[in-house]
């Protein structure tokens, strides 16, 4: 089974993309059979990272939410459906020309009041294409698998889980040993998927208040997990007091600081350009950190195998 290594911030716009892509290149640089994933099915942006997204090797939809369909024929146009106010996410209206209901499907939550309280049964509750799962090739030689969810879905936790499958099955099939996955932010339920048997984690934290709220929130889950983990400083010296409260904050709890990266000049032209640093700026002192922590990592991954 491959290892699976995860990457996870709390905070969103912490790095922890750009940060993701670069270890990707970097481990695979250094010959480990990568393969990256993006768990951050609601705005997926690693495959931009890789200029993978012209490559397409197979996309297809992945039923995971359900909504209400209706079906004309037995409706009998009482109009209860409206009057009754069946709907308690005002997903009903009325089609004053056709004298039926009308589903807004977007907001409709598929929670089946419609179908249960209809006398003449004309609603149905029905799978939906809620997110497609896209396999694609990166320029920099490794498979990359991204989800992304449709508008109006409201089970990105279960596309992470579907995700996760497929992934694994490619590497299984391919020999790809070393699972990249980047993941959503927060700490719902699709990083409660994404988290779901890794081996590894890395926290991306920035030295602000709210990165490291939010971070705090990430750990506890990832302990209740009982992952091993450890911490990156993304623009670490940004805010040195915020640095040293981060410091404090893991001397207290006893957490591995893999390292730290620096505010460089060159990350938004990288960001701009949609090109990981290491690759875009690779002697620049991000690249540089970026690649002791990359050793550090690969050290952690060989300790598992042994
Ligand atoms: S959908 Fe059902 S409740 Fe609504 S108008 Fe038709 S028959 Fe009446
Ligand atoms: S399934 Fe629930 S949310 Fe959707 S239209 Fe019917 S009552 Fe409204």
């Amino acid at each position: 089974m491959a290892y699976h290594l995860g990457i996870v911030s709390g905070k969103g716009g912490v790095g922890k993309t750009s940060i993701t892509a670069s270890i990707a290149c970097l481990l695979a640089e250094e010959g480990l059979p990568v393969i990256a994933v993006d768990t951050d099915v609601d705005a997926p942006n690693l495959a931009i990272l890789f200029q993978a997204k012209n490559n397409q090797v197979q996309e297809f939809h992945v039923k995971t939410t359900e909504k209400a369909a209706f079906i004309p024929e037995k409706c009998v146009h009482c109009k209860l459906c409206i009057d009754d106010a069946f709907c308690h996410f005002d997903a009903l209206k009325w089609d004053e020309d056709n004298l039926i209901p009308k589903i807004d499907s977007i907001v409709c939550e598929g929670c089946g009041a419609c179908k249960i309280f209809c006398p003449e049964s004309a609603f149905e509750v029905e799978p939906v294409n809620s997110g497609t799962i896209n396999h694609l090739k990166s320029i920099y030689n490794f498979d990359v698998i991204t989800g992304e969810t449709i508008l109006g879905a409201q089970t990105s936790g279960k596309l992470v889980t579907e995700l996760r499958k497929y992934a694994d099955e490619v590497a299984k099939n391919e020999s790809k040993d070393i699972m990249i996955i980047d993941g959503p932010p927060g700490i719902g339920c699709p990083v409660i998927a994404m988290l779901t048997g890794l081996d590894y984690v890395i926290v991306i934290i920035e030295p602000t208040t709210a990165a490291l709220h939010d971070a705090d929130r990430v750990i506890s889950v990832i302990n209740n997990f009982n992952i091993p983990f450890g911490i990156i400083i993304n623009k670490s010296d940004m805010y040195l007091e915020g640095n040293k409260r981060i410091k404090e904050y893991l001397n207290k709890n006893k957490i591995e600081l893999l390292g730290e990266i620096p505010l460089d000049s060159e990350w938004p032209y990288a960001i701009a350009k949609g090109i990981p640093i290491i690759k875009d700026h690779p002697n620049g002192i991000s690249a540089q950190n970026l690649k002791k922590i990359s050793k550090k990592i690969n050290v952690i991954i060989k300790e598992k195998e042994k």
